[in-house]
Formats: C-alpha cells, structure tokens, sequence
C-alpha cells in the first residue's frame, strides 16, 4: 500500500470570516492548513495540496514552516470536483491508494486515519462517518413543519479513501454537482464503507468553529494528548586492519578500520538503538541478528531506516537525535558536520535537530588506548 494525502485548499471559505481562505486563517497561531497537513504528518508517502493561484504567497510561508513534509501542490479549478481532479492527476505513478481530506479539518486524528486505511485493505473506498443522535427537524419561517427519521442516517467526515484507479475511474464519470468523493465514488458503483468518525474532526466553517477547535486544542493539550518517548544507545566496536572507519554514514580515512559483523558504523548502531529504545521494541541484534549471514557487511543504514520507519508506522516522529562518539582518533571535529548533514537526510530531519559531538576518554580505557570507538546516543521521539 502506497499512500497519498490530498488536501483540497483551493477554496475560497469566506464565510468563516478573516478577510481570508478559512485554510489559512491562523488557529492558535497556526494556519490552519498547515496544522491539517502536520496532523498527516509520518502516515503517507506522498502529500498532494491543491492551491488556488491566488494564494501562492500564503502557502510559500507553510511550506516553510513544514520543512519536514514535501508537498506537492497543483492548482485547482473552479469546482471542488475540477480541484480533486487535479490533485488525482498530480499523484505519483506509483501510488495505490488516495486519502481525500478537507484543508478546513484540522482536528484529524491519525486513529481516524488509521481506521480508514485499515478499511481500505478489504474495501476499494471508505470514509469515517457519525451517526445522528438528534431528532431531525423541518422547519420554515422558524417553525417546524415536520420530523425526519434519523435511522440510518450519518454524518459525513474525512478523509475519504480510495484505491487510487478506483476513484479516478468515478471522476472521469464525475457528477459536478456532486457533494463529496463518496457521492461520486457511489455514483461510479463502488461500494463505499463507513469507519468510525471523530466529534473532534470538525470542518471549520463558521467564525465559531474557531473557538471550538481552539477549544478542542487546548483540551488536548491539557489531557497531554502527546506520546513523548526517549531512548538510549551505546554501543562499541573494536579496531582492526583497515584504512578508513565509516561513522554515521560517513566514510573516514583512518589508521585502522572498525570491526564488525557489518559495516561497523558505530554511530549507525547506536543511534538505531536507541530509536528501538524508545518504542520498547528491542535492540538492533534482536532486528537484525549477528548469526544471520544476510547481514555480513551490510550498509548500516538499512538498520537505521528500518527504526525511523519503525517509528513513523506507529506513528512516531523523531523529535531530536543527540550523539557522542568517544574516541582519540580519528579526529571528529572535521567530519562532524557531514555526520549531521548524512543523518539529518536518512531520516528525514531538519539538520537543527540532529547533534553529532565528540569525546576522548583522557586517554583512559579502552577508548583512551585506541583499541575502539564507542559511542552514546539520546533520541526524542513525539506522537502528536
Ligand atoms: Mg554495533
């Protein structure tokens, strides 16, 4: 399963108030799309954001403030269906399956979106719904006219999940006036199921919706509504015959190289470790066992991205990564800030959150005497 997010932002959402597209009003000092498209953060391969021209300038300053996610955007067209159009046209050839989601419902939690995906395994579409528990009224001149029945009836959420062929084959035969991708999804014949929606997915649509999704933020905060774990590593490898040491990913011309069952980066290990640490899911052996022949020489960067990806699929991200190597020689100084740079790009951090130092042990030990290196590790990671 290969995952896009496709946010429709190209609204013009006046009726919220502003001055401004609701998606870019600020709430609690953050535009609102940009808190929609952190809230997917960690869940999906590609994140597709479909613009109005106007708005450029206002994006420009979210995509900043997002250097973490890569975005691509595509202009909309006039009608939301034009916009969602183009969104499933700017999509990547090798994505399978298109999650549809509201600029304007900030609120997602990734439960919800993790329902909808598990969903999509046995269904070609579906999409989180609650039910009506009121009495539904008509009404006329301030009067009611009449009741309805609210059995079987459901409110509508998204993100609205599609296998990605699926959904296009039902925009070719789009209904423009239909209200949502469900409705042309159906109108195509798919079967569409429901998962449980969220009271706080709220779509932002009228001043007071502000208020109540400020609300329900500060709720959240309060309830620590945030998974924040730390983890630690350490690890050593001994000196032997060689001419260059590879150190958090960076190849290093030495006296002597490190030993090992794989490439001996004992920055790699270790900051493997602790991300393993962190989810409680044991050590870099228990993943990849030392006795397994598959692993003799292997690149320590497959251990590295199997832990940040651990992280991320139970919805983690690396909040900051702090490493020390201990050692006399080689000299890190010179290296460290391409150590920073080559972590910073595997996993997928802005390089101010990854730290690269180091240390001699005084010549004490077993580092002091030059028989190793060792190297220690702390990382953060924060579930939102
Ligand atoms: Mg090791």
């Amino acid at each position: 399963m290969k995952t896009a997010i496709l946010i429709v932002a190209a609204g013009r959402g006046t009726r919220a108030g502003g001055g401004i597209p609701k998606q870019y009003r600020p709430l609690n000092g953050k535009p609102v799309l940009q808190r929609t498209l952190k809230a997917f953060q960690g869940i999906a391969e590609e994140y597709v954001v479909v613009l109005h021209p106007a708005d450029q300038a206002q994006w420009a300053e979210i995509a900043r403030a997002l250097p973490q996610l890569s975005v691509k955007t595509t202009l909309g067209g006039a009608t939301r269906a034009a916009s969602v159009s183009a969104g499933l046209t700017a999509l990547s050839p090798e994505i399978t399956h298109v999650l549809i989601h509201d600029a304007a419902r900030p609120l997602i939690r990734q439960s919800t979106v993790r329902d909808v995906l598990s969903k999509l395994q046995t269904h070609k579409a579906a999409a989180p719904a609650l039910t009506v528990t009121d009495a539904l009224w008509r009404g006329e001149h301030g009067l009611v006219t009449g009741t309805a029945d609210r059995a079987g009836l459901y409110r509508a959420q998204t993100p609205q999940g599609f296998h990605v062929e699926t959904i296009r084959a039902a925009y070719r035969e789009a209904d423009l006036a239909a209200a949502d991708d469900v409705e042309v999804a159906r109108l195509s014949g798919v079967d569409v199921a429901i998962c449980e929606g969220d009271e706080e997915n709220i779509k932002i649509t009228r001043p007071e919706d502000f208020a109540r999704a400020e609300e329900i933020l500060a709720t959240r905060h309060k309830e620590r509504d945030v998974d924040i774990r730390v983890g630690n590593g350490f690890d050593v490898h001994r000196f032997g015959l060689g001419y260059h040491v590879i150190l958090c990913g960076v190849k290093i011309p030495h006296t002597r190289a490190l030993q090992g069952h794989s490439d001996a980066d004992v920055g790699l290990h270790t900051i493997t470790d602790a991300i393993y640490g962190a989810l409680a899911e044991g050590d870099i052996g228990q993943h990849f066992p030392p006795s397994d022949p598959k692993w003799k020489g292997a690149d320590s960067t497959i251990f590295l991205k199997h832990a940040v990806s651990r992280a991320t699929e139970r919805g983690f991200m690396i909040s900051n990564v702090d490493c020390t190597l201990i050692c006399e020689m080689p000299k890190i100084g010179p290296h460290a800030g391409a150590m920073r740079d080559c972590l910073a790009s595997l996993m997928a951090l802005d390089a101010d959150r990854v730290s690269v130092k180091a240390t001699t042990s005084e010549r004490l030990g077993f580092t002091g005497r030059e028989e190793g290196i060792a190297c220690l590790a702390t990382v953060t990671l924060v579930q939102p």
